[in-house]
């Protein structure tokens, strides 16, 4: 959307390309329409149309090709490699025309094949450098996809026409083995095409639909020919050398194209009907061999047809064995076996669903000398503190109402509890008595201390990641007075009677006006490094606090019954400022997020539509990101609502994936686009190898799925680049930047385009960027600084 498409910042040298482009595609076009049937006054071989018109329909494709690639900033290499096959294979057209046509006794093979075969291994090595997308591994099951329907194609191929081809009379083994050569050529291509479409998941980017079609119509005629030929039909200038040169223009128009995934795309069944019906045409070949007796090479390929697709069903539920195994695997600390961040993302939503309790409270412990016992005694002293303090915590946690016990990482552990403050508050000050007695770590006492956070959200506004920032907060300041425990009470706070209601009153004012701030975060596409689009996310500047993040006023916005109009407020401002970028001639697709409450009116895509059209603004400038919860609270009601967005060609991610329940099989009957991990993998990757490995399946599984993979919360090139590695398509994190007001990303962007982003990241340099992101990252707590400050006001 940004970087790849080939722009021109001078509307007049883009003209002049076109209409470079309209004159180099008059030849072929002419010659395509004098082989339509019924257009040429005679049949035969005529010099003008088929020696000349022929001729240079072949270069201008080439020429086509070659300036095309000149001029596209990415994949330049195959696409020049593909003109030079262009180049070659029309120069070997002109060799025959006049040197070996007009002899006595043309020889046969002659220098003209040669040249027809060098587009081959040209041919190849394009393939192959578009299927290098730099930094991605692929799964196993699209390569074998591309293998089966490469393989089926072959088998059907070949029981149609070897047997008519080779028996043909051909003199010398040079003969035999060039006429052998093509069609065996063509069938590789299949199989490679097929393989590079399958790695695309079936949806690639435009380029690779031409590329396709060309090379597909190019094999169609070669084939063709080769079969008249053999059956002494063929003669020149008919259909089948119309359908050539189609093929090779609509390959010289291939390069240049943007490389995001095209709208043009298979439904999501076709990902399984290419195996299956891959599979029927060649148990149709090995019928068919019964009765016609078909050649070896027909039966052979369909035989490899039938075993790759075998391995292909196994390697699905290999897959999908593997995905279920690490989701269960994910909800486990690998040290203490207590739960880990997921278990409690996933406690909180079961609390979110109950009734009873009419507040939730978090108390976050770290322990404070944790570090020197690691460092002293070492990391096998350090995870038996750990498995011993967690056992203490778990007994006592059980013995108190504890809804779950988990270790969040390092020496940071939390207890959920399903009620307020004062128990909260209890509950901190008995877990101080519990660790209060030595614990014996390799054969010495060992005391520790631990500091207390405790966040406090009323049921109706319970959310994880929201409790786990206060509870940080809260943590921070009991750190940093040296307090045992730190209380940050919603309910006395905003939620308070008299300061919520005048809250609410301020923050409706702020939607009504539309003076919300956005700020947008880029997520970059590690294939490219390009920036495919921004996140919007809403602050608020409040009259008295300052700016506020969304954990501090979404509360209220959901409490007053705010977050319809909110989120329209957010979606005019958001596709306002893409209407900007794209007047600018920048063009840059905006994602909204969604919640839950928003999406309770089942006209949102219409009303999506109303915005976008009012302002011009082209559907695919917009993403929406919805949470794992909305779509498995309501199937129903997702599904319209997202068939709605997608049928008018708005994205949809799948926010915060892996917190919710959502399986992968529910989401693949969904029209979703993008996979958005949730942080919490992507922030375990660094300390655990398991974090990787769940990373690395959920990958796959969304790309067998036709679906992209974002990982959000990226900090640093480590984590960027093996990311990159495992597949991930897109990152976004403060690693590159933060979310940043409109003029500061617009400044963002000028900085990062002007550096050459490495598209794959080496072994072991830093990965991309990049321009140094924003200011620092702040070391404890994990909360932007304007935000620990501004909240310390909050919390009295
Ligand atoms: P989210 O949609 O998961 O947004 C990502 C959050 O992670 C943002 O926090 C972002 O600033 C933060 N983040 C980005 N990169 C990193 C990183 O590298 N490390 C870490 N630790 N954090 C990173 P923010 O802006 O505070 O938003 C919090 C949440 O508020 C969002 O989570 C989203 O659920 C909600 N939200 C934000 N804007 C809107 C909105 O316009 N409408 C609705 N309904 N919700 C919104
Ligand atoms: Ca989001
Ligand atoms: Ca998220």
């Amino acid at each position: 959307m940004t970087t790849p498409v080939p722009h021109d910042a001078a509307p007049r040298r883009r003209r002049r390309f076109a209409a470079l482009q309209a004159v180099l595609l008059l030849p072929p076009l002419l010659f395509v329409l004098s082989t339509v049937p019924g257009v040429r006054p005679q049949q035969g071989y005529q010099f003008l149309l088929d020696g000349v018109l022929n001729n240079l329909a072949y270069e201008c494709a080439a020429a086509l090709c070659l300036l095309r690639a000149w001029r596209s900033p990415t994949g330049r290499t195959g696409s020049l490699l593909l003109g030079a096959g262009l180049a070659v294979y029309g120069s070997g057209n002109v060799a025959w025309t006049f040197v070996v046509r007009p002899m006595a006794e043309p020889p046969y093979p002659s220098v003209s094949d040669a040249l027809f075969l060098s587009f081959y291994p040209l041919a190849f090595a394009a393939l192959v450098l578009a299927a290098h997308r730099p930094g991605s591994r692929l799964a196993w099951s699209l390569w074998l996809d591309g293998v089966v329907a490469g393989l089926a194609v072959g088998a059907v191929a070949a029981a149609a026409v070897v047997d008519t081809i080779l028996e043909a009379p051909v003199a010398g083994w040079a003969a035999v083995a060039v006429t052998t050569a093509s069609p065996l050529l063509d069938l590789v291509l299949l199989v490679l095409l097929a393989a590079l479409l399958s790695m695309h998941a079936w949806r690639p980017p435009l380029g690779l639909w031409l590329l396709a079609a060309g090379l597909v119509l190019f094999v169609v005629a070669d084939l063709s020919y080769l079969y008249r030929t053999a059956m002494g039909t063929y003669v020149s200038g008919m259909l089948t050398d119309g359908v050539w040169i189609l093929g090779v223009v609509l390959m010289g128009l291939a390069p240049g194209w943007p490389t995001v995934r095209s709208r043009l795309h298979l439904p999501r069944w076709a990902l399984l009907a290419i195996p299956l019906l891959s599979t029927v045409m060649a148990l149709g070949v090995l019928v068919a061999d019964h009765v016609w007796h078909l050649h070896p090479l027909a039966v052979g390929l369909a035989a490899a047809t039938v075993v790759a697709a075998l391995g292909r069903l196994l390697l699905t539920f290999r897959e999908v064995a593997n995905l279920a195994d690490s989701r269960e695997l994910a909800r486990t600390d690998e040290v203490t076996g207590l739960g880990n961040r997921r278990a409690l993302y996933r406690a909180v939503e079961e609390l979110e669903g109950a009734r009873g309790a009419s507040s939730v409270s978090l108390v976050l412990l770290d322990l404070d000398r944790f570090k020197e016992v690691n460092d002293s005694l070492g990391h096998h002293a350090g995870d038996e503190l750990l498995r011993a303090v967690g056992g203490r915590l778990q007994q006592f946690g059980r013995e108190n109402g504890t809804r779950e016990v988990v270790r969040l990482g390092g020496d940071e552990f939390a207890l959920l509890l399903p009620s307020g403050t004062a128990a909260a508050e209890l509950l901190a000050s008995g877990v101080h008595e519990v660790l209060r007695a030595p614990f014996t770590v390799e054969s010495l006492q060992v005391r520790v201390r631990a500091s207390a956070g405790i966040a406090v959200l009323p049921l109706e506004a319970l959310d994880a990641s929201t409790l786990l920032r206060r509870a940080d907060v809260a943590m921070y300041h009991a750190k940093s007075r040296g307090a045992g425990t730190f209380t940050y009470d919603v309910e006395a706070d905003e939620f308070a009677s008299g300061d919520r209601l005048a809250t609410a009153e301020l923050v409706r004012e702020a939607i009504e006006k539309r003076t919300l701030t956005l700020h947008y975060q880029p997520k970059v596409d590690t294939g490219t490094g390009a920036v495919s689009s921004v996140e919007a996310l809403v602050r608020w500047h409040h009259p008295t606090r300052g700016l506020l993040f969304p954990d501090a006023f979404l509360p209220v916005v959901e409490g007053a019954g705010l977050m319809e109009e909110m989120t329209v407020a957010v979606l005019e401002q958001a596709m306002d400022q893409a209407r900007e970028w794209l007047r600018a001639g920048d063009p840059l697709a905006v994602a909204v997020n969604l919640s839950a409450s928003s999406l309770a009116d089942p006209r949102l895509p219409h009303r999506v539509a109303r915005l976008l059209a009012d302002r011009d603004v082209p559907a695919h400038l917009l993403e929406i990101e919805i949470t794992e919860d909305f779509l498995m609270a309501d199937r129903e009601r997702a599904r319209v609502i997202l068939d709605g967005l997608r049928r008018r060609g708005v994205r949809v991610a799948v926010d915060d994936y892996g917190t919710g329940y959502s399986s992968l099989a529910y989401l693949r009957q969904l029209p979703v686009d993008d996979l958005k991990l949730d942080k919490s993998f992507v922030t375990d990757m660094g300390s655990d190898p398991r974090a990787l490995a769940i990373v690395r399946s959920t990958i796959m599984l969304a790309h067998s799925l036709g679906m992209r993979l974002v990982a959000e919360g990226v900090e640093d090139a480590e984590t960027c680049r093996q990311l990159a590695d495992a597949g991930c398509d897109v990152v976004q994190g403060w690693y590159y930047s933060k979310a940043l007001p409109a003029a500061e990303l617009e400044a963002w962007l000028a900085r990062y385009r002007g550096t050459p982003v490495p598209a794959a990241p080496a072994p072991d340099a830093p990965a991309v960027p990049a321009v140094p992101a924003v200011p620092a990252v702040p070391a404890v707590p994990a909360v932007p600084v304007a935000q620990v400050a501004q909240v310390a006001q909050v919390a009295r």
